[in-house]
């Protein structure tokens, strides 16, 4: 089976800043923002380094509020 892509959608206005996230991810591809807010007053979190992606789906099962959307293709 050939490598695996992935891409993460996330919901920055329900993110509460957790960070359980960007711990989860083995590829550091998400971090909390540090320059800006959602409406509720949290550092949310971004994929800072997306092409590192490998759709391996930690990030969304971690996630307490279901922030996240993990999609996944082949690389090649
Ligand atoms: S799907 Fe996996 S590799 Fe991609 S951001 Fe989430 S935890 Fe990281
Ligand atoms: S785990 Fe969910 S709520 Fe926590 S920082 Fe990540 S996206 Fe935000």
């Amino acid at each position: 089976m050939g490598k695996m892509k992935g891409a993460v959608i996330i919901d920055t206005e329900r993110c509460k800043g957790c960070n359980l996230c960007v711990v989860a991810c083995p590829s550091n591809v998400l971090a909390l923002s540090t320059n800006e807010v959602n409406h509720k007053g949290y550092a949310f979190c971004r994929d800072t380094n997306p092409d590192a992606c490998i759709g391996c789906a930690s990030c969304a099962i971690v996630c307490p509020d279901a922030c996240i959307t993990v999609y996944r293709k082949k690389a090649d």
